[in-house]
């Protein structure tokens, strides 16, 4: 079933290491969500309902008012319909949780709380220049965990410099006391243009290296599966039945249509991506001038985007989707992951193995065809 996803660009502050697209000025928020509202029903005829997924993504939707999420919910159900069990989360930040918040939040039909927690200690929030404390950190997911919502998820970050694995355990056993059902676990990059990458570059901040971070997956890997947590995308884990369904859709190729500044929308052959400009997304819904840019994906790329998705899910790529053989057209790249015991082939699927998710991107990459391809398809 079709899923949208709804970015709203405004944060309170800026995180050091963050390369989405955001604002730290909300002075053009109702211009904004105005526009929003407008591409949104100019856009419907792409999208054929009913909805089974609706993601406030960011950024950070839990700036909004109630009633300015019900507004979207609204317009949602009246262009495409929604289906009585779809999932609709919210992404929100420890500093926005109340219980009266979560209660209008559950009575507008949230389904699914996804809170940016990142880290529970004081000196890496301050150190990523996070909005939220650690207090509130902890005290937000106890509030999350009783408010009654179908689930939640938090987000947490490894690979920090300096971060021991006791560091790293301690968060892990923090989420996990508390019950929660859902992780998304991130290992820090250095996105160019954010200030990390400034601070990097000026040997300010000393990232670890490989092993460490390494190091840290595994135990992530190893502290989830003794908690009943289901690794089903490399950086996903979830008790049975409480897996994100909007996430899963993307990596299965489902079609998604992405509003708002910098949102990125698939129809199964187009992709298509919004400038990531609060201004100029703004200006062009009012003159009715272009806001967008797409692409048709040719054969290669369809392949090339289901390996490099697929790949980090445990379902991994069923092998008859992809439209050009790459497992014979990168015969040697593929025996040589299949014998260092990373890639495999199960069920006509092809998946990694445990060892074999640390190089996720780097196998699929090896993977990849291209439309020159086409002629040599054996
Ligand atoms: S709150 Fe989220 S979107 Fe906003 S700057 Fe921080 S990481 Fe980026």
């Amino acid at each position: 079933m079709a899923g949208l996803y709804l970015h709203i660009p405004f944060c309170r502050k800026a995180c050091t290491y963050c390369d989405f697209h955001f604002s730290t000025s909300l002075d053009r928020r109702p211009a904004l969500l105005d526009a929003m509202h407008r591409e949104l029903a100019e856009r419907a005829s792409e999208l054929e309902g009913p909805l089974g997924t609706i993601y406030f993504g960011g950024g950070t939707p839990s700036l909004l008012e109630p009633a300015e999420i019900e507004a979207f919910l609204e317009q949602a159900r009246q262009l495409f319909g929604v289906d009585d069990d779809a999932e609709v989360t919210l992404e929100a930040n420890p500093d926005d949780i109340t219980p009266e918040r979560l209660a209008q939040w559950k009575e507008l039909g949230i389904t699914r709380l996804s809170l940016g927690t990142q880290s529970f200690r004081e000196d890496r929030l301050t150190w990523m220049g996070r909005a939220h404390n650690a207090e509130q950190a902890l005290r937000s997911i106890d509030l999350i965990a009783a408010a009654g919502f179908r689930t939640w998820t938090i987000d947490l970050i490894y690979g920090l410099p300096n971060m021991t694995l006791a560091e790293w355990d301690e968060q892990l056993t923090i989420a996990l006391d508390r019950g929660m059902p859902h992780l998304s676990a991130y290992c820090l990059t250095v996105e160019p243009r954010t200030a990390l990458a400034h601070q990097v570059s000026k040997r300010l901040v000393t990232m670890p290296g490989d092993d460490a971070q390494s190091a840290q997956f595994d135990r992530l890997m190893e502290r989830m599966e003794q908690a009943g947590l289901v690794h089903y995308e490399i950086s996903n884990f979830g008790l049975p039945g409480h897996f994100s369904r909007h996430n899963t859709s993307y990596w299965e190729g489902v079609p998604y249509l992405g509003i708002g500044p910098s949102a990125h929308s698939y129809d199964g052959r187009r992709r298509r991506w919004n400038v990531a400009n609060n201004a100029r997304y703004i200006a062009a819904l009012l003159e009715g001038t272009p806001y967008g840019e797409e692409e048709f994906l040719t054969p290669a790329q369809r392949t090339n985007e289901l390996l490099l998705t697929g790949l980090r899910t445990i379902a991994g790529v069923r092998i008859e989707q992809l439209e050009l053989d790459a497992l014979a057209l990168n015969r040697k790249a593929a025996e040589a992951h299949m014998q260092r015991g990373h890639l495999l082939v199960k069920d006509g699927r092809l998946v990694l193995s445990r060892a074999g998710r640390h190089f996720a991107d780097r196998i699929a990459s090896d993977l990849f065809v291209t439309d020159d391809d086409r002629r040599d398809q054996p």
